[in-house]
């Protein structure tokens, strides 16, 4: 069950199309078989499959989540994600994170708010200037220079 869960949620960095197509080849279903049931064209999933579509409507979100049988919130942030600047934001935990690694599936995920790990409230913006966080590449805050992981205390 939570093998499956984990799965089934979106990876960091994967794009709606991926995301979407994953799901699909995992549930072993066609484009048709996925479009009949969440009430869409085949030709309009071909075309989101290809990453040639950018605008999800929240009917087609909802669709979608049914025939892939995910939340809806999970489609969600994948498509915001992919194209809505302050979704590009990502959430992390400032404890458990290590610098130059992508941040976990679970930080990200819509609806955590806090770490699995160690219980410190997730953040996605600088802690110093408040800027959103959109890339965990950089270890310092473009803006402020401040380190996004907290330093451990040393005493
Ligand atoms: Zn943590
Ligand atoms: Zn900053």
């Amino acid at each position: 069950m939570q093998a499956l869960e984990t799965e089934q949620a979106p990876k960091p960095g994967e794009s709606i199309a991926e995301y979407v197509r994953r799901l699909r080849d995992g549930l072993g279903l066609t484009q048709k078989q996925v479009a009949l049931k969440a009430d869409l064209h085949v030709q309009s999933l071909g075309k989101l499959e290809r990453g040639k579509t950018t605008k999800l409507n929240r009917k087609t979100i909802n669709g979608l989540a049914y025939a892939l049988q995910v939340p809806g919130e999970y489609l969600e942030s994948v498509y915001k994600g992919s194209s809505l600047e302050v979704a590009h934001a990502v959430k992390f935990c400032p404890k458990c994170w290590v610098p130059g690694t992508p941040p976990d599936a679970l930080w990200t995920n819509v609806r955590a708010k806090f770490c699995f790990e160690c219980g410190e409230r997730l953040r996605n913006r600088c802690d110093n200037c408040n800027e959103l966080i959109t890339s965990l590449k950089h270890r310092f805050c473009p803006f402020c220079g401040q380190a996004y992981k907290l330093k451990k205390p040393k005493f």
